[in-house]
């Protein structure tokens, strides 16, 4: 296993998701985090369906936030195992995961037997 490509790709993938949570919203520094923001209002005269429109708006950031987040959250922890050199090791049985997995998910957290498995 190339854990240098390994990185590389998870470091991508981060480089990515974070793009993607800046354009929908912003970390909480006390909470950790992130968090939809709602878009500037630029006239204090807005109507109620402007109103309804932006709150639609706010509410389908959130809801992407909340699957992108997940996912960044597991990379950073695939990338904390890299440098600590626990990568790639089954959450339930301590197995090493197989490589083939890994390459199509390198943020995977169970060998394939436990796939399914609530960790
Ligand atoms: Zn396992």
């Amino acid at each position: 296993m190339d854990k240098k490509k390994i990185k590389e790709k998870l470091e991508k993938e981060r480089d990515q998701l974070l793009e993607e949570l800046r354009d929908m919203g912003k970390l909480n520094i006390e909470t950790g985090e992130w968090e939809a923001t709602p878009e500037e209002m630029s006239s204090r005269e807005v109507d109620q369906n402007d109103m309804a429109d932006r709150f639609e708006d706010f509410e389908s950031r959130s809801s992407m936030i909340r699957v992108l987040e997940p996912r960044l959250n597991n990379i950073l922890r695939a990338l904390k195992d890299l440098n600590k050199g626990t990568f790639g090791v089954c959450e339930i049985c301590g197995k090493e995961i197989e490589t083939a997995r890994l390459e199509a998910n390198p943020a995977a957290k169970t060998c394939k037997h436990h796939l399914n498995a609530q960790v």
